[in-house]
């Protein structure tokens, strides 16, 4: 009998003698799980949730009046059937199973991993030990930096065949060979360490036997060593997907990580969350303040020694250092006034220390000269969300991917920038979503995409233009959302007639029947959704290509249902919540105009100081501002200026001229190599305190360990700062802070300290204090004066600086999946750097045989500002004529070449597009 209950279709049956109750899709063994009955498993994973697969054998249950017994895992119960997990049949079938595959294991005192789940399920059936004969042992693959290989332990249950395949979906791991000779491999039989695995660990983390386990747990002989003391949850400190981790801690050294069951990761993390946690244990870390030695004069030339990074400085105490800052700090702005100084906070730290920085600099300095490192990824992405939108948060997670029809993720290379959100896109595209991507260059996304649009640098606009004209002319647009809920289309409608696909095309460098048929599968699906990153966003058009994606939406209504929206990737850990907590120099929080009297008043109220009403310098304009003489000062708390602003070495000088600079970071960086007091800081792992990730999800992350030496947490520093600046501060922690932000910013209603500590993780906006939040916004029109998006039309603008003869090759900067941002923290993790220890740029090899380039070879890149020379990598993704190079890397920082000009609303610099000129060099030059 079926019964239609609340719960959907349910199923009565027999489970050993008693009657229960089986939900909709539900197999016997999660029957038995939720009723108590624990039946062994081993190549099923039920946390997280894989296919089951039922090829172990391990779970078999015996189905009165079948003649074989059932795979447990795999099996569905019907009406009436009667199953017993533990009779006699049943048992003896498990305990063989167990036995036959004990015969094949190391002895579990020299095991891999003595702990495993296997010998869990050996111990509670009975069966440690085999009367059967072993047979072949296999060698240990140690050619991974971050992972080991032991075949021996490997019972084939293909765990990480489903981890790699079909969960994280990288098609690295299969099963191979026949007969007794079969196994896993990767890619061709390669060891592991050269395959094309990207070490996300998911296979790690999946095997039931210590067949697959993390090189740092093991010692020379793959035996497991280390024993967490204790586990704490956290989260993980790189981009903005935000996974929830778990950390090991022995000894207060973390020695592990692995994902745990967040909203945003469902246990999936990526080769940094996993691996690339070490850094905080670096011997270079600072551990006492330092204050600049005297006569040791500022040279933006000068580099830091990795060796010897502390030369310039001698170590203070605590007092000192934070008098002498403060000092500086106050000196500047009592005697050349509030403008003279300014702030750079910090997107890797936590919602409150970004909440207390800018306050510092609004009352304690007395301006709104506070920027962070928005400015330099997605300012203008903000700028076009906030002018059509009101709002410049994402419109939906990226996990409504799995509800999408049609999926665009145009100028993002999120299998490296947000590795763990692709997993869900590639995913969505295995179910059968369409997956365009867009981008100049290819990545690997883009096997499983539909099509890949290869459209030419920097010409986003005459793209996206002849496909918006394409909706229009062709009627795909959905007019009833038009009129329901926008704004300013007739006025699109007016300007896009001129940019037909056959005019853009020859623009773009994309088919005119291409750009017609992407835009149509984009309008005529159910459900569209778009991704877009830093290839849309940093440009000096970043704001028009941002206009163009949002005006797609709005004409076609693909936004404010499940599997449609807007979804800019943000990208570091905490660049949502540093941007909504106010660290940009036009906003109070919640993007809270400074020059709007009754909003400031809001703020003056609680502050108890009146406000500058002007807006401030964003990151770029501070730094002309230091050259033009009109700033001296600086406080920097986290960020790294001297490599991630465009034309370093402008940046440099300006940093290097400033009469006073106050750096508070966790290594010497090559700014904090500038400043007159360095005072060190927490580390992600050694703080407590709320992030904001990519999909808007305010997350706890939590104290893992203290940090070293006299390194303090942040909040405390920017306080004691704050006091010697004359402000009477005295916030006892994180949650303080938090319960001051939620009185002044509505996007935090509901959400409370408590509630951060008891849920871990809330998504705003949230609508009561016992609901969830909501993922999906602009469901019945948007937060804007008249509760319309308005439609903003883009003009066809090049990028700033074309190439010529001089310079006759494009320049495009990112990031490399190994490396975070300016690689301050991931050059300084060992498997991080083990796998990409070295600087180099991409090209593709048909432009390196025209150079008469090989892999390896040295090249010197030269722009009109500056030129670094460089190793060069052989790459088909790269289109022809351009150069792609990674900014993290000291030796050869990119950012020396980039050009400053601005976006005009986002003030965002072109750091995908300028001219530059690439030479082989011989090799002995550059080792000079
Ligand atoms: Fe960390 Fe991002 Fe990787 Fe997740 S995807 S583990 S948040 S770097």
């Amino acid at each position: 009998m079926s019964n239609d209950h609340n719960s959907g279709q349910t199923i009565q049956f027999e489970l050993d003698g008693h009657q229960v109750e089986g939900r909709a899709g539900e197999t016997i063994w999660q029957v038995a799980k939720r009723q108590g009955t624990e039946i062994p498993h081993l190549c099923y994973s039920p946390e997280p949730e894989y296919r089951p697969d039922g090829n172990c054998r391990a779970c078999m249950v015996e189905i009165e009046g079948e003649r074989v017994l059932a795979a447990s895992c795999k099996r569905t119960p019907s009406v009436g059937m009667k199953v017993k997990s533990a009779s006699q049949r049943a048992v003896a079938a498990q305990k063989m199973v167990m036995e036959l595959l004990v015969a094949d294991q190391p002895a579990r005192e020299t095991s891999h991993d003595p702990d495993s789940k296997f010998w869990h399920w050996a111990e509670k059936t009975g069966v440690t030990e085999s009367r059967f004969p072993a047979t072949e042992r296999w060698h240990a693959d140690t050619s991974h930096p971050a992972m080991r290989v032991n075949l021996d332990a490997c019972i084939q249950c293909g765990l990480c065949v489903r981890a790699c395949r079909e969960v994280q979906v990288n098609d690295v791991i299969g099963m191979a060979y026949r007969s007794h000779g079969s196994k896993i491999v990767f890619d061709f039989d390669d060891p592991m360490g050269e395959s094309t695995c990207v070490a996300c660990g998911e296979c790690v983390q999946a095997c039931p036997t210590g067949a697959l386990m993390p090189a740092v747990m093991l010692d020379d002989k793959q035996t497991r060593v280390t024993w967490p003391d204790r586990k704490v949850d956290s989260l993980c400190p790189y981009c903005g997907v935000g996974c929830q981790v778990t950390y090991e801690v022995k000894d207060e050294k973390v020695i592990y990580a692995e994902g745990r069951d967040g909203p945003a990761n469902h246990n999936r993390l990526c080769v940094k969350g996993r691996f690339g946690f070490d850094y905080i244990h670096h011997p270079n870390r600072l551990t006492k303040p330092l204050v600049r030695l005297p006569g040791v004069k500022k040279d933006a030339n000068d580099q830091v020694d990795p060796a010897n990074p502390y030369t310039h400085f001698r170590e203070a105490s605590w007092e000192e250092a934070l008098d002498l800052a403060a000092a500086g700090l106050k000196k500047i702005r009592d005697e050349k006034g509030a403008k003279a100084l300014a702030g750079f906070g910090s997107a890797k730290g936590s919602n409150e220390e970004a909440y207390l920085f800018q306050k510092l600099v609004r009352t304690g300095f007395g301006s709104n000269n506070v920027d962070h490192c928005t400015r330099l990824c997605h300012a203008s992405s903000v700028a076009a969300l906030f002018e059509g939108l009101s709002s410049g948060a994402v419109s939906a997670p990226f996990s409504a991917a799995a509800d999408a029809e049609v999926i665009w993720v145009i100028g993002a290379n999120p299998t490296v920038n947000h590795p763990v959100a692709a997993t869900f896109i590639k995913n969505a595209a295995k179910r059968g979503a369409k997956l365009y991507v867009m981008d100049p260059r290819r990545q690997s996304l883009s096997r499983h995409a539909t099509q890949h649009l290869a459209f030419k640098p920097g010409s986003d606009v005459a793209m996206l233009n002849a496909m918006i004209h394409t909706i229009i002319t062709e009627g795909l647009t959905d007019e009833q959302y038009i009129a329901g809920y926008t704004e300013g289309y007739d006025e699109l409608k007016a300007k896009i007639q001129e940019f037909t696909p056959e005019r853009m095309s020859p623009i773009c460098g994309i088919p005119a029947e291409t750009l017609r048929e992407v835009a149509r599968a984009y309008a005529r699906a159910k459900s569209s959704i778009i991704f877009w990153g830093m290839g849309i966003s940093q440009h000096v058009h970043g704001t028009d290509n941002a206009r163009c994606l949002i005006a797609l939406a709005l004409i076609t209504g693909q936004v404010g249902r499940p599997g449609t929206g807007l979804h800019p990737l943000r990208g570091q850990n905490n660049v949502q919540g540093a941007s909504d907590a106010g660290l940009i120099p036009m906003f109070l929080p919640d993007y809270q105009p400074v020059g709007r009297d009754d909003m400031r008043g809001a703020f003056e109220k609680l502050w108890g100081q009146e406000l500058d009403p002007v807006r401030g310098l964003t990151v770029v304009e501070i730094m002309n501002a230091i050259h033009a003489g009109e700033i001296h000062g600086m406080y920097v708390e986290g960020e790294n200026p001297a490599m991630s602003d465009p034309d370093l070495q402008h940046a440099r000088q300006a940093l290097a001229k400033l009469d006073h600079l106050v750096v508070q970071d966790l290594f010497v960086t090559e700014t904090a190599f500038h400043a007159d007091v360095i005072l060190p800081a927490s580390a992600f792992a050694e703080k407590s305190g709320s992030f904001t990730n990519t999909d808007r999800r305010v997350q706890l992350a939590r104290e893992v360990i203290k940090p070293p030496g006299d390194a303090r947490q942040d909040l405390w520093i920017i306080q004691e700062i704050a006091k010697r600046m004359g402000l009477p501060w005295n916030y006892a922690g994180p949650g303080e802070v938090f319960t001051e932000m939620a009185q002044l910013m509505p996007s935090l209603k509901n959400i409370t300290w408590e509630r951060l500590v008891r849920e871990g993780a809330v998504t705003y906006p949230v609508d009561d204090p016992d609901k969830p939040g909501n993922e999906i916004i602009f469901t019945t029109g948007f937060p804007t004066e008249s509760g319309r998006g308005k439609i903003v039309p883009a003009k066809v603008i090049p990028p700033d600086e074309l190439p010529d003869d001089e310079y006759p090759m494009v320049l495009s900067t990112g990031r490399v999946l190994e490396h975070w941002h300016t690689g301050s923290m991931t050059r300084r993790a060992q498997v991080l750097d083990q796998i990409e220890p070295e600087a180099v740029a991409f090209m593709t090899p048909k432009d390196m045989r025209k150079k008469g380039l090989a892999p390896g070879d040295f090249i010197r890149l030269e722009t009109r500002r500056g030129a670094v020379e460089v190793k060069v990598r052989a790459d088909r993704d790269v289109p022809e004529n351009m150069v792609f190079m990674p900014f993290c890397y000291a030796e050869a920082a990119a950012n020396l070449l980039t050009n400053p000009a601005l976006d005009p609303f986002g003030k965002i610099p072109e750091f995908k597009f300028c001219a530059v000129r690439a030479e082989k060099i011989d090799i002995r030059t550059a080792a000079e």
